[in-house]
């Protein structure tokens, strides 16, 4: 055993993009994890962010996108949220770190004189930060760690990054570390040509600071040619078969697996860091993707009411769960995406009429809350099902607490810091804290359900596991009034004091979770509240006195 951990070695992979951002370089990383691993490999996946945040949390949505939580509680990227979903792994802190997290390391170090009076210097201290990042993925569970370089080439602040990835290749050997550079190759309308150039220069970039990709993957919005992929090979130094096309997927995310795997990308990695090509098992994710293209007799309609409704990137791993739920129970679902702000100068019917259910996501700051909290009377009223979480839930705590418990002036204490009625109040473990940065109650906690309740029904378990993300809380003072009136306090932590789901009697599908089951929802594993919920839509959707 000992004989073979010490041989054991861990490979790894770098992926780096080029020309513009928004490359889909966090779909293409996490679709090569998923075909690694259905050849039989253990990989281990890691986002390197050259921005100075120490981490996203403390970065508004309209900046970053949403905020992706692993279950030992590190706020993220959201590309780990793809990783996951694809891979079917399990990230931690060590899968995703910043230029300010690296930074802070180093100046903690300096501080407390561990460089023994040296110069501290960007080479070699920054970048030895960085391979430890990259390094902190090897051992004898992980057979390839895949590195995820974010930003694009020719950034000034991902060149340290850059230079690490670099150094490491050249200390691991070609045979145990590739370089994968994604691209970007343009379509110009007016030449009705494709566009090599950018990616050559994207390519000329990288060999200038040492780095000669071993592979290019080239996004483009329709195939290219022969003549392009030979000339994009040798102007690039790649071989031929080596580069390979992510043309723009006609229906989901969840092809470019396929895509990549009918190029056989994921044999050329394995041959190149002389691992065995296992067998691919690909069926089940095949199946999967066909039953999401297919045509469906079943449709629903659920709107997504919440205030950065804007910007797709904000809520992404809500839309996908919602598809994981769609796909379950076989229904062609639309999304109607609601601005709370709207349903306040609208009105509710107005917004969210003929929806077969309504989604209320997470969230901060009081702008929206009345809409979202009008969005969820009209729910309640007309018997829509209903799924709120994290601030959904506490939206919905307020409404119960206003429209049902004859508590008028009801709130959280978050939007109405002075109200005597504070039915969300901060918890008490939060009240020390002032700095912003990774202090919420985080990642995964455990939670009791009750028998006989949907969620208990969703789940067929009573003892769940759910990451969180929130400061503010369920006032206990407030429990034996809101169940008497007809709330059902439907799960706890183990202790009982924190309420973690509410749901109503008299209603066909209203559950609520003071949790972000998003995170845990899998293509092949749909979270079972999104599959509850949607299965609760469609056959709202196939009432003919409701839909
Ligand atoms: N703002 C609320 C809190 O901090 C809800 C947080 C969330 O929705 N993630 O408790």
């Amino acid at each position: 055993m000992k004989k073979q951990e010490r041989e054991h070695v861990t490979k790894h992979l770098f992926i780096t993009g080029g020309v513009v951002s928004s490359l889909g370089k966090g779909i293409t990383a996490a679709s090569v994890a998923l075909l690694l691993r259905q050849r039989g490999y253990r990989v281990c996946i890691q986002k390197l962010d050259p921005y100075v945040n120490v981490d996203p949390g403390t970065m508004s949505p309209y900046e970053h996108g949403e905020v992706f939580v692993t279950d030992d509680g590190a706020e993220t990227d959201l590309d780990l949220g793809h990783y996951e979903r694809f891979a079917d792994v399990c990230c931690t802190r060590n899968s995703n770190y910043t230029t300010g997290r690296i930074y802070q390391t180093v100046i903690e170090r300096e501080r407390r004189g561990d460089y023994l009076g040296k110069t501290v210097q960007v080479i070699p201290h920054i970048t030895d930060e960085i391979k430890t990042a990259i390094r902190s993925l090897d051992g004898p569970e992980v057979d390839i760690a895949i590195t995820e370089i974010g930003g694009t080439v020719g950034d000034i602040e991902s060149l340290p990054f850059l230079e690490a990835i670099r150094q490491y290749r050249q200390e691991i050997g070609t045979h145990n570390g590739l370089f994968i550079h994604l691209t970007l190759v343009p379509f110009i309308k007016a030449a009705q040509e494709m566009k090599t150039k950018p990616s050559q220069q994207s390519v000329g970039i990288l060999r200038e600071i040492g780095i000669i990709p071993d592979i290019l993957v080239c996004r483009c919005e329709r195939p290219m040619e022969e003549e392009h992929l030979r000339k994009l090979a040798l102007f690039c130094n790649v071989r031929r078969e080596l580069v390979i096309q992510e043309v723009d997927v006609a229906h989901t995310i969840y092809e470019v697996p396929l895509e990549l795997a009918r190029q056989e990308l994921d044999t050329y990695i394995l041959e190149m860091l002389d691992l065995h090509v296992r067998d691919l098992r690909l069926d089940e994710w095949c199946a999967f993707v066909e039953r999401t293209i297919a045509p469906k007799t079943r449709t629903c309609e659920i709107a997504v009411v919440g205030k950065y409704i804007s910007l797709k990137d904000a809520y992404k791993s809500i839309y996908e769960a919602l598809a994981h739920g769609a796909a379950a129970n076989d229904v062609q679902m639309t999304i109607r995406q609601v601005e709370a702000t709207e349903i306040e100068a609208k009105g509710a019917a107005a917004l969210l009429q003929g929806v077969h259910g309504v989604l209320v996501p997470g969230g901060f700051g009081d702008r929206g809350i009345e809409g979202k909290i009008q969005a969820i009377s009209y729910a309640r009223e007309q018997g829509i099902p209903f799924l709120g979480i994290c601030l959904g839930m506490q939206c919905a705590v307020i409404e119960f607490a206003r429209g049902v418990a004859g508590i008028a002036d009801a709130n959280s204490q978050e939007f109405a810091p002075t109200t005597p009625s504070q039915v969300i109040h901060l918890m008490e473990e939060q009240k020390k804290v002032r700095a912003l940065g990774g202090t919420m109650r985080l990642g995964a906690w455990p939670c009791d359900l009750h028998d006989g309740t949907q969620a208990a029904a969703a789940y067929a378990a009573l003892h769940i596991s759910e990451r969180h993300r929130h400061r503010y809380e369920f006032n206990n003072d407030y429990r034996a009034r809101f169940e008497a009136a007809g709330m059902v306090i439907a799960g706890t932590s183990p202790d009982g004091q924190l309420v973690e789901v509410i749901e109503l009697k008299k209603h066909p599908w209203f559950v609520a979770c003071q949790f972000h089951p998003e995170f845990k929802s899998r293509p092949l594993k749909a979270h079972p509240l999104f599959k509850g919920f949607v299965h609760a839509a469609a056959a709202r959707a196939d009432s003919p006195s409701k839909a």
